[in-house]
């Protein structure tokens, strides 16, 4: 008979048929013998655990936002991962989430996290309503949902819309807003926007995002730069204009139009 593990709750089908099993255990390298043994459910306590080495590995390579830690450490990545993968959930990488589609790795999550909450208007207001594009699996919705006031997050594939809906329900976060629909057109309901994110790489920049950023806002997406490569953008939205920065190299899935 399957039993179900007080760490995983129910989840409803997927487009994946999955077997009636419990969930595996989350094994780490590592993680063994953490004492924990005799405790009836040895699952959530290693991902706490475990959350916090990658809380640790962040921190060490450069994450120093109190909030976005705290947000990382909190959002149990694991949950948004097919249970095949759980295995590699805190690992540094992204994963698949179908549809040709990826969950962000950590660090860029935490990254890109961390570039809205330094707009100077967010160091000194807080970060109001973000509008991500690339909804996905949900993933750093719920972390965006952890240091923002109201997220709108926008996914163009109805699954993967679907899958999010399911994978954010158990976790009762009322401030996240899942939305079907091109977010290359952005979100005017939500507008004006203290910050814009996407998960997915364009060749320019949709002006509706310019549009829909308030002034003092910040937008940090993936972009053709150039030679071609996909660079980390940043646009911060002053009453002089718009800035540009240019940073690292990044590898992002492509941003499409439409809705499927
Ligand atoms: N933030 C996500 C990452 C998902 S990958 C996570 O945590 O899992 C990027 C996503 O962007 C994909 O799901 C893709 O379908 C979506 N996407 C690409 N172009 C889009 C568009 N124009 N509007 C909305 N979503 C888009």
């Amino acid at each position: 008979m399957s039993q179900r593990r007080p760490g995983f709750p129910a989840r409803l089908p997927s487009a994946v048929p999955q077997p009636s099993i419990a969930r595996p255990a989350l094994k780490l390298a590592g993680m063994q013998g953490s004492g924990v043994a005799a405790a009836p459910v040895g699952v959530g306590l290693d991902s706490v655990a475990v959350r916090a080495r990658m809380v640790r590995r962040l921190s060490e390579s450069g994450i120093t936002n109190p909030p976005v830690l705290s947000a990382m450490g909190m959002i149990e990545r694991h949950r948004f991962v097919d249970s095949a993968l759980v295995n590699q959930a805190y690992e540094d990488t992204s994963l698949p989430i179908g549809l040709g589609q990826t969950i962000s790795k950590p660090s860029i999550v935490a990254r890109m996290a961390e570039l809205l909450l330094g707009a100077p208007a967010v160091k000194t207001q807080g970060l109001g309503r973000v509008l991500e594009i690339g909804t996905g699996c949900g993933y750093q919705a719920a972390v965006l949902g952890r240091i923002a006031k109201e997220v709108y997050t926008i996914e163009r594939l109805r699954a993967l819309h679907e899958k999010a809906r399911e994978n954010l329900r158990p976790l009762r976060i009322s401030n996240v807003h899942l939305i079907l629909g091109d977010g290359m057109l952005g979100y005017p309901k939500g507008a004006p926007y203290a910050a814009i994110i996407s998960a997915a790489g364009g060749e320019n920049l949709p002006q509706q995002w310019c549009d829909q950023l308030a002034v003092g806002g910040r937008l940090v997406a993936p972009m053709a730069g150039p030679g071609g490569k996909q660079i980390l953008l940043v646009v911060d939205k002053t009453t002089a204009g718009l800035k540009q920065t240019i940073l690292e190299a990044v590898n992002f899935v492509p941003l499409k139009s439409g809705v499927a």
